[in-house]
């Protein structure tokens, strides 16, 4: 059965020539048809105007995907830590519909924390580190910068930055790969001028001792509180992001990059699951962080 779907008034292809509603290309229904992967029936338009036809379907996120039904569930099982080829060998699907899979909710995840920061009142407490994970090899690594609204858990806004190896591995990393650019410093700064629209100019921001941030909070934030605190040698449990001993000022902070660590299989520590291209870290991050505000974490009131 078809169930009456909503008329759509202007056509899709023509562009609207004047505003006056009366004097658009006029639109009328024009059958329907059936999609297999959900199910159901769609109805389609045609233009009186230009001849062409469209549907509902040709405005839906998931335009011209064949398996959309998995959507749901691959975004679950993918933030519960399963890794991209056990997915897919679950789910019955191939490797590449997966990664294909992983941009789709990545990017509906980017709209989904944007929606979010929208709808939301803006935060008055943030936590903000780095979590440093690698790209293939110890000898590449990159840094996640990420904002966290302090008591409520959610995840406010992140940033995916490659930079060059520290410490031991600095001179062997160097040797084998060439130098290594450092891009924390335009992450950052991209990624504040975001926060200014979600977080409170007068906003209480927590961090722990490092200098980069310091000047960048300033700069973005001249009326905000920074607060910096001492790192911690970490807790037997919590993926090494939970700290040993007592109170933990940015505890909101460091619980989440515990989850992060646990429900992202490239994520989670002596792995040998790992990142291969950075962009497609940050789509994992995005879904990851969507997920997170609206499943995993209290609902805010309101
Ligand atoms: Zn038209």
């Amino acid at each position: 059965m078809l169930f009456r779907q909503p008329m759509i008034r202007d056509c899709f292809h023509c562009e609207p020539t004047s505003e006056d509603p009366s004097d658009r290309p006029k639109v009328i229904r024009f059958g329907s048809f059936y999609r297999r992967s959900d199910s159901r029936f769609i109805q389609r338009f045609k233009c009186t105007e230009c001849s062409r036809t469209f549907s509902h379907a040709t405005f839906s996120a998931a335009y011209r995907q064949k398996k959309r039904q998995f959507n749901h569930t691959l975004r679950g099982i993918l933030c519960g830590g399963f890794s991209q080829n056990r997915a897919a060998k679950v789910l019955g699907l191939n490797r590449k519909t997966i990664a294909r899979k992983v941009i789709y909710l990545g990017e509906l995840g980017a709209l989904e924390i944007e929606g979010l920061n929208k709808m939301l009142p803006r935060a008055a407490v943030l936590e903000f580190d780095d979590l440093e994970t690698i790209e293939h090899t110890k000898c590449k690594p990159l840094a996640v910068s990420v904002g966290v609204e302090y008591k409520t858990r959610r995840i406010v806004d992140l940033a995916v930055a490659r930079m060059p190896a520290k410490g031991r591995l600095a001179k062997k990393a160097r040797e084998k790969y060439g130098p290594r650019k450092d891009e924390r410093k335009e992450a950052r700064r991209e990624l504040f001028t975001r926060l200014q629209t979600a977080v409170l100019p007068n906003a209480l921001i927590k961090s722990d001792m490092s200098s980069h941030y310091t000047h960048d909070i300033r700069k973005y934030f001249p009326n905000a509180e920074h607060k910096v605190f001492k790192g911690r040698k970490a807790c037997v449990v919590g993926q090494g992001e939970l700290k040993k001993g007592g109170f933990d000022p940015i505890f909101s902070l460091n619980h989440t990059f515990a989850m992060f660590r646990d429900n992202l299989k490239c994520l989670v520590r002596k792995n040998w699951c790992t990142t291969k291209k950075p962009e497609m870290l940050v789509h994992r991050l995005m879904m990851y962080a969507a997920y997170h505000n609206t499943e995993l974490i209290r609902r805010p009131a309101g």
